[in-house]
């Protein structure tokens, strides 16, 4: 590297974006880094420099996609994060999830999201008309992972007053499975707690049978993908139909995510889905359109 303009430090960053890039993938791929790559990595300290003070803003907040049953009636909501920027104004996950997830500072973006879904929950339940609502949270690996995962989470939630079998954690199936004994007592734990668990984007991973049925697992939600083809895609519609069977002989409930038009809907109705999610019933909304949409 000698005759580029690079210090050690930065060529230290990069091989350490490389590795990180590098474990991303599914295969664990050798990766180059090219030194172009220089700019990039000024974008993302920039970006990381935001997100920290962003967080102590409190800049961080949630959105929130009704889940619907089959009379289309509300029945929970499912949070989703959103970052205020100071100069971008709202960005969606996709714009800096993975720089939150690289940098860890997804588990402080992760409390935050859940303080406020813990708050809301309260504020729901000193209400008769929305006393029966329910509230989903996506966890990350990297929250999960970490030590004193079980206890920290408690500690959050018990200072909020809310009935706790309200509270559901989404979760990747791929990420349960990096570490099924430890992600099983974990997920344990939780439900002692009365919190239910469900299995976020299920049929993207490596969705293993063997594995599922010793989650403790109370809800699946089939991914967008099986739900946007199933009706042209025969091979998908047995798919989906086979996750449900699935899922109905496990006990476990079944959520459709990424319902767009009326003929899905009707369509999994036809397959008994119990719940619902997608756009055809709204995109997720901030917490005063939300409480708006609950009014009328
Ligand atoms: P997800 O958990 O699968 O969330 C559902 C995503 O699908 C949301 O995108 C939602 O806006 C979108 N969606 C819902 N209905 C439809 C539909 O009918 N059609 C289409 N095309 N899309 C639909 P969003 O809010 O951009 O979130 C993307 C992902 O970011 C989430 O996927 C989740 O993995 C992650 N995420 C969001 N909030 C959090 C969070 O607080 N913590 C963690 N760890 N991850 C989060
Ligand atoms: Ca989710
Ligand atoms: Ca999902």
């Amino acid at each position: 590297f000698k005759d580029d303009d690079i210090s050690a430090g930065s060529l230290l960053q990069l091989a350490d974006l490389a590795l990180y890039r590098a474990k991303s993938t599914i295969e664990h791929e050798a990766l180059i880094v090219d030194i172009k790559m220089k700019e990039e990595l000024t974008y993302s300290s920039l970006l990381l420099k935001e997100m920290r003070q962003s967080i102590v803003d409190h800049d961080f907040v949630i959105y929130l996609q009704p889940k619907v049953n089959s009379n289309e009636k509300i029945i929970g909501a499912e949070a989703l994060v959103r970052w205020q920027h100071p100069r971008h104004g709202l960005l969606p996950p996709a714009d800096f999830m993975s720089q939150a997830e690289e940098s860890n500072l997804i588990v402080k973006i992760g409390d935050q999201v859940l303080m406020q879904a813990c708050e809301q929950l309260q504020r729901w339940q000193k209400n008769p008309t929305t006393k029966s609502l329910s509230m989903a949270v996506n966890l990350s690996a990297k929250q999960i992972w970490k030590s004193h995962f079980v206890e920290d989470f408690m500690a959050t939630i018990n200072t909020y007053d809310f009935d706790k079998s309200k509270l559901t954690v989404e979760v990747t199936e791929t990420v349960l499975l990096q570490d099924i004994n430890d992600a099983t007592d974990k997920m344990n734990q939780l439900k002692l707690l009365g919190i239910s668990i469900s299995l976020d984007d299920f049929g993207t991973g490596y969705s293993s049978l063997n594995y599922l049925h010793r989650l403790p697992i109370d809800e699946l939600k089939i991914d967008r993908s099986f739900i946007a083809d199933f009706i042209q895609n025969k091979q998908m519609g047995l798919m989906v139909k086979s996750i449900i069977d699935l899922a109905d002989n496990f006990g476990v409930k079944v959520v459709a995510e990424g319902v767009e038009d009326q003929e899905q809907f009707e369509r999994l109705k036809g397959l008994n889905v119990a719940v619902y999610q997608g756009y055809l019933f709204s995109k997720p909304v901030s917490l005063e359109v939300f409480e708006q949409r609950l009014r009328q």
